[in-house]
């Protein structure tokens, strides 16, 4: 892309309204665009890391055997009259009424409709187990909407539903997604940890959410500082083997992590002093195991190998996919902007050119711009005639991993610069070569 021809709407001035770096930073590198409180628009820098982002949930869902379909934003009330949560869900639920006065909503979540989904078309443990998934988005009236996209009212959200003939099966699709996960944030450069949470009002120990440290998160935490030793990596998995995920699960929820709302002192206690943690967290994601309340509420059944009709097993799991933006400029940003892990980055790389309009600093711009393109990158050119001052600070802003700088005087010697956003380390060297290094 040519920054040129790109719509990029640098902020200049840090905007008085965001409280957290995130938030400014989103704003200033013209990413999204405030609509209403909590509902943004996604601009063309912001749209490409979220595009990213879902990317990589898809792939990793996939990966796990998980299928993706698409339900629809809007839903009728009557689904969550039958199980019981039109009236329990509260003023978080955006509810609508449509020409013919029937009452609609703008769906939270998704339980009861793939719930109806899945009794409409199955009926035989034979087609299980299944696990259909869906990224969209969702609206809940947050009352106080903040932090930008981090806690919006219309937000981005992958959620995963497992049907499953028994509780064993279930928790076995409750580990795949444990594994699935860990996996998705660590290629966007996250440490996610899991950490026991409430069940709420269901109860059980089947669940967990994924926190990102940071201070601006809005929950308190409490580990074993073990847990931050821990990374998934490029091991390999196998997403049939119930008892490799149960291993992962175990290897990665055994110590002490914990919300404010599982916090038990007493237990923290045993962890030895010097590895306890108490830190602030945002909640990147959910996983879990309900059993049988929405497939008794809703008679959603199969019949079993001794011909029984028995209620479906499930579980419900979210990642958060807008907040994911602004967890990850939390954990990765300095005082000069954004500082893209590779995973997400928008661009692969951008070229500064220092001088706009001279033949050979523009000719050697464009040779690494197809060099570039050739290999699959995705480079950002800044070909616009303005000073080298401003083109930097905008390539620091919006955070690309790498940035080659060309100019007549390097030029003269055969050599352009290759700038890490994340060192601020420069060296010099030729074209051919800064293309080998950020390849
Ligand atoms: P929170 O505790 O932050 O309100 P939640 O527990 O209500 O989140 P879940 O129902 O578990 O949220 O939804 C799954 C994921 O969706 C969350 O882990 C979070 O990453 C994301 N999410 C939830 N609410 C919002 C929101 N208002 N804005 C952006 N992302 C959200
Ligand atoms: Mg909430
Ligand atoms: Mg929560
Ligand atoms: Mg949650």
């Amino acid at each position: 892309m040519r920054l040129s021809r790109y719509f990029l709407p640098v902020l200049k001035e840090t905007p008085a309204e965001a409280q957290i770096a995130s938030h400014r930073l989103m704003l200033r590198a013209g990413m999204i665009k405030q609509s209403a409180a909590g509902i943004y628009s996604w601009l063309p820098l912001g749209f490409k890391v979220l595009k990213k982002i879902e990317n990589i949930v898809h792939e990793e869902q996939q990966r796990a055997g998980h299928i993706p379909m698409l339900m629809p934003t809007l839903q009728s009330a009557d689904l969550w009259r039958e199980s019981g949560r039109y009236d329990d869900y509260g003023e978080e639920m955006l509810r609508i009424t449509d020409r013919h006065g029937r009452d609609m909503l703008y769906g939270p979540t998704n339980e009861e409709l793939i719930t109806d989904i899945f009794r409409s078309y199955v009926g035989s443990y034979k087609d299980l187990p299944l696990t259909l998934y869906h990224i969209q988005w969702k609206f809940r009236d947050e009352i106080r909407p903040r932090f930008g996209v981090m806690r919006g009212r219309e937000f981005y959200m992958k959620d995963g539903y497992n049907f499953d003939l028994t509780k064993e099966d279930a928790l076995h699709a409750y580990n795949r997604h444990l594994v699935s996960y860990l996996r998705s944030y660590e290629r966007m450069g996250l440490q996610a940890i899991p950490m026991r949470a409430d069940g709420g009002p269901i109860g059980g120990d089947y669940t967990h959410e994924f926190l990102v440290l940071a201070e601006t998160g809005e929950s308190e935490v409490f580990y074993d500082s073990e847990v931050t030793d821990l990374t998934f990596g490029d091991r390999e998995i196998d997403y049939d083997n119930v008892e490799q995920c149960q291993g992962v699960l175990e290897e990665f929820t055994s110590r002490y992590a914990r919300t404010d709302e599982t916090h038990e002192e007493a237990l923290f206690n045993e962890v030895p002093e010097e590895r306890r943690r108490t830190a602030r967290g945002i909640e990147v994601g959910q996983i879990f195991y309900f059993g049988t309340k929405y497939s008794e509420a809703m008679n959603a059944t199969v019949v079993n190998d001794k011909q029984e009709r028995v209620p479906v097993h499930m579980g419900s799991h979210g990642i958060g996919v807008s907040r994911l933006l602004g967890a990850i400029i939390e954990a990765s940003h300095d005082d000069k902007g954004i500082i893209w892990p590779e995973g997400v980055t928008p661009f692969h790389v951008g070229i500064v050119n220092l001088k706009q309009g001279d033949d050979e600093a523009d000719a050697a711009c464009e040779a690494l711009y197809k060099s570039l393109t050739a290999l699959g990158l995705d480079p950002l050119y800044d070909d616009r005639k303005e000073r080298a001052g401003g083109k930097f600070a905008t390539m620091d802003l919006i955070g690309l991993p790498w940035r080659i700088t060309v100019g007549p005087r390097g030029l003269k010697n055969g050599v352009v610069e290759l700038t890490c956003r994340k060192t601020g380390e420069s060296e010099e060297l030729s074209p051919e070569l800064a293309v080998q290094k950020v390849a």
